[in-house]
């Protein structure tokens, strides 16, 4: 039975920090603000999947107020899902992601956005989609104030 599960997540764009995204560096004025290394479309990827699972959130596994995940790269928390997915017999078929961002244009490193995602899953890299839109300036993602990514999880549950 396929379930899906459904993930969002968005951090602020401040100095002094760098910019990653589906754990590749990339080149910017300024990067995503957070308790982990703030990668947002890691992090939606993550509750996608754990909402497949029925799992809850990345909260619950990554609390940002425990120290120990403080500047975590966040293909952990992939893993983690990973193994949970693993766990309950279960297996993760696709994802699907967009990315929402003003500036850069982050397009240029999907392929290894891709590479990095379907590692850190699992996943043959086939399955790992990722799309990019601006915000047509407008909003604060528009002002470039911040990032945010969309993530679908498709997983094959024995359940
Ligand atoms: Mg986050």
């Amino acid at each position: 039975m396929i379930h899906v599960g459904i993930g969002y997540d968005v951090h602020q764009l401040v100095e002094g920090r760098k910019l990653i995204l589906g754990g590749v560096e990339i080149p910017h004025t300024k990067g995503l603000d957070g308790h982990s290394d703030a990668d947002a479309l890691m992090h939606a990827i993550c509750d996608a999947v754990l909402g497949a699972l029925g799992c809850g959130d990345i909260g619950q596994f990554f609390p940002n107020t425990d120290p120990w995940w403080k500047g975590a790269p966040s293909k952990i928390f992939l893993e983690e899902a990973a193994r949970q997915a693993q766990r309950q017999g279960a297996r993760i078929v696709n994802i699907d992601a967009t990315l929402i961002a003003q500036a850069p244009k982050v397009m240029l490193h999907a392929a290894a956005m891709k590479a990095n995602i379907a590692a850190a899953l699992g996943l043959d890299v086939k399955k790992v989609g990722i799309k990019a839109t601006t915000n047509e300036l407008m909003g604060f993602i528009g002002r470039g104030e911040g990032i945010a990514a969309m993530a679908v999880a498709g997983v094959d549950r024995p359940d």
